[in-house]
């Protein structure tokens, strides 16, 4: 979402209090005040709007393949909002708390997307069901989503039971890997034939979920200030991770800052996940150090030193002391960098989301998207920077693509008489050696004609 949008919420919206991160991160112990789109006039009890409502289901048994919603049993009765129509008054350890958060946080995430889309994102589900069905708290030592619903129970406790201190619903990064999710269902779709669905369609989807919640959680403001004030904006020398502190426990955050290249990754999707998400952050982390240069923060050899990859033989406490020198007083500049460098990350992946095929999808076809959706923002401003991270992470052609496969000026067909080849050497003339070079071996190489007998 756009800054400026952000601003404009916070006169027009619906307050709301929400954990940015897990509450058991000591320094996200607070909540804070976010501001999602529907109006106070507009919100429902529950609470609800017309994309999304909340049931305090009691007594539930999950959805199966058997018990699907609309969900008609026994409920609490909807979160009212105070008189003057927020729901930032509930007591955080209440269940109707719980229910507002969860409402909040789908509907923030969905906020933050759709602005980054430029349009409302319909539902996958939209031919059965008009809203998303938020279930906040079943006994279950799990969640789930699936066609038209979101349920959350708990975290498991270590002897496998129920953790009551951690409910999923109060987990923005759970929540909006889920509502990730749906929208690339939404925006992707599924290869027609399920036959089809090659391992990176998953590994996609997996990425995309991560994505999601990265960028949505880079709208706190407690989330930026805190990796900004650890970090000092030095986010690419290796052991980024120890520098934001707590927020490493984060597993969003974790797989933000890794280093997993495709030989280091399987088939399953959850890990083969990791290198395209690791790429593509990677593109927003240069992006950021490029306006930290532009508007004169850092140098251009600080951020060449802190880029050139992990296991180099920088000088790490170097760096580290250089960011924290150029940190000190700038705070405001910095922070204006990295909204600047999550507000391109967002658009990138909107555009790319949503000019991709689900039918024979690859990293590749990716890779390729990104760079047409980077034309399409900046003019190809940061194409160089896109195909290196990507190569860095190993992400190419897969082996025996049919695009990697030479083509003859003779198998193209461009074989008749002499004059058609003159022709052609005319109009390739000063543009590119090789073609006439290999034109003028073909006119050495050709056959004489047979004779007709
Ligand atoms: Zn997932």
């Amino acid at each position: 979402m756009s800054v400026k949008l952000d601003v404009r919420l916070e006169s027009v919206g619906t307050r709301f209090r929400l954990f940015p991160q897990p509450r058991f991160l000591s320094a996200f112990q607070t909540p804070e005040t976010v501001y999602i789109s529907v109006p106070p006039e507009e919100i429902k009890p529950g609470p609800a709007d017309n994309r999304m409502i909340v049931i305090d289901a009691i007594n539930k048994l999950p959805y199966s393949r058997f018990f699907r919603p609309p969900y008609i049993g026994a409920k609490n009765p909807p979160v009212q909002p105070s008189s003057d129509g927020h729901f930032d008054h509930l007591d955080i350890e209440s269940r109707e708390f719980s229910c507002a958060t969860m409402y909040a946080t789908v509907r923030r995430v969905l906020d933050i997307w759709e602005d980054y889309f430029g349009h409302q994102i319909e539902w996958h589900f939209e031919a059965d069901f008009s809203r998303l069905e938020l279930i906040p708290l079943i006994e279950w030592n799990n969640a789930q989503s699936g066609y038209g619903f979101l349920e959350f129970g708990y975290g498991r406790s270590i002897t496998g039971g129920i953790d009551r201190t951690r409910p999923y619903c109060q987990n923005f990064d759970v929540l909006a890997h889920e509502i990730g999710h749906s929208i690339i269902f939404s925006k992707i779709g599924v290869p027609e034939n399920s036959q089809e669905e090659h391992l990176d369609f998953w590994g996609m989807h997996e990425s995309a979920g991560d994505l999601v919640a990265i960028v949505a959680s880079l709208h706190f403001d407690t989330v930026i200030t805190y990796i900004l004030n650890k970090s000092c904006g030095n986010l690419f020398t290796v052991n980024e991770l120890d520098r934001v502190g707590e927020l490493s426990e984060s597993r969003e955050i974790r797989i933000a800052f890794n280093y997993k290249r495709m030989s280091d990754v399987g088939a399953e999707p959850h890990d083969r996940s990791v290198p395209l998400t690791g790429g593509i952050f990677d593109v927003f982390v240069e992006v950021f150090q490029k306006e930290l240069v532009n508007n004169g923060l850092i140098t251009q050899a600080l951020a060449d030193l802190s880029n050139s990859g992990p296991n180099q033989s920088q000088d790490l406490s170097d760096i580290q002391n250089r960011f924290a020198a150029a940190y000190k007083g700038n705070e405001a500049g910095f922070k204006d960098a990295l909204l600047f460098a999550r507000d391109y990350l967002g658009q990138l992946l909107a555009i790319t989301w949503s000019n991709l095929s689900p039918n024979h999808l690859t990293y590749h076809t990716i890779l390729r998207g990104l760079l047409r959706a980077d034309r399409q923002i900046t003019n190809g401003e940061h194409q160089d920077t896109i195909r290196t991270c990507f190569a860095w992470r190993e992400i190419s052609l897969i082996p025996g693509s049919l695009l990697l496969r030479p083509h003859t000026v003779q198998e193209c067909g461009l074989t008749a008489g002499p004059d058609f080849v003159d022709g052609l050497i005319e109009r390739l003339n000063q543009k590119d050696p090789k073609v006439i070079e290999a034109l003028q071996q073909i006119l050495r190489d050709k056959p004489a004609k047979k004779k007709k007998s």
